[in-house]
């Protein structure tokens, strides 16, 4: 156990106990001898603080199955704030978990990743999420986020209406590549699309790696653009990883009327979304889809 306070991992006393009030459970008080503080064994969890606790499963796999938060706070017959709070609680603890997924897992010696685009309140303010996904068993490995300027048509109007954008496509990267060192083998394949991007930081955090690059293809209508027309696509891991983030994520999905309105709500969503993916394709982990605190 670690203190909360001063992070001592020794010295941690048992200090009595008390029954919470929301639900009954008796729980462990402890206290730090370090700094003198006390504080229970609910601090480490999920649900710590918070009262309707028993809606904390249902809201979590709701919001990874496209319900939008408005929709599930009608269903739920909460308040609008009660899902949103829950959505930033979620992702804390979810991109917690996924670090710790990362350092604790076998190596990975092939990876895909490539970027998702999305905006934030108009598509004048377009984001980029760049994520990797272990090639074969589509497990989401990392993410990062950040804001790029507008493209194409809309780069007249973008700059005339919201100024000059910023482009994190360079920390957004790095922090990616960062990430991904706790779990990558020396030697490897990493497949990515054509984008020229991408060799310098695969030169740099992946020296000895086999950079294999596909052609972008059209996508066909049924995965959102993500799934592409004809056969065999040699990027498919990354593809449908990618379609069920827009399925899965309400303000990903394609013509839709919600959008991300802060960019780290968007983050929050991801890495929640990330959690949930890694666990439904987990079979064991799939037949009691929960999200827990790993330790
Ligand atoms: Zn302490």
């Amino acid at each position: 156990m670690v203190c909360p306070y001063c992070k001592h991992q020794e010295n941690i006393r048992k200090h009595g106990t008390y029954i919470r009030a929301s639900d009954g459970k008796v729980c462990q008080r402890y206290r730090c001898k370090s700094c003198s503080k006390t504080f229970s064994e609910t601090h480490f969890g999920i649900d710590y603080r918070l009262r309707k606790r028993y809606l904390n499963q249902n809201i979590f796999r709701s919001l990874c199955s496209g319900v939008s938060q408005r929709r599930l706070a009608l269903i739920l017959g909460v308040r609008r704030p009660v899902i949103a709070r829950r959505l930033l609680r979620f992702g804390i603890c979810a991109q917690h978990n996924l670090e710790e997924y990362r350092k604790n897992r076998e190596k990975v010696s092939k990876l895909d990743f490539d970027e998702l685009e999305t905006f934030e309140h108009s598509k004048c303010k377009p984001i980029t999420a760049a994520i990797a996904v272990e090639d074969k068993t589509r497990k989401v490995l990392a993410i990062a986020v950040g804001r790029i300027p507008a493209k194409g048509s809309l780069v007249h109007l973008a700059r005339k209406k919201y100024g000059k954008r910023p482009c994190e496509r360079h920390k957004c990267l790095t922090t990616l590549f960062e990430e991904l060192k706790a779990c990558v083998t020396d030697f490897g394949i990493v497949k990515t699309d054509q984008s020229r991007a991408y060799p310098p930081y695969i030169r740099v955090y992946l020296p000895k790696w086999e950079h294999q690059a596909t052609p972008g293809r059209r996508g066909c209508v049924v995965g959102q653009g993500e799934l592409k027309e004809g056969a065999w696509d040699p990027l498919f891991s990354l593809n449908h990883t990618y379609a069920m983030f827009r399925d899965g994520l309400k303000r990903l999905a394609r013509r839709t009327w919600c959008t991300t309105k802060k960019i780290e709500n968007l983050k929050m969503a991801l890495y929640m979304y990330a959690w949930f993916h890694n666990l439904y394709l987990d079979s064991k982990a799939k037949r009691n889809l929960r999200l827990a605190w790993i330790p």
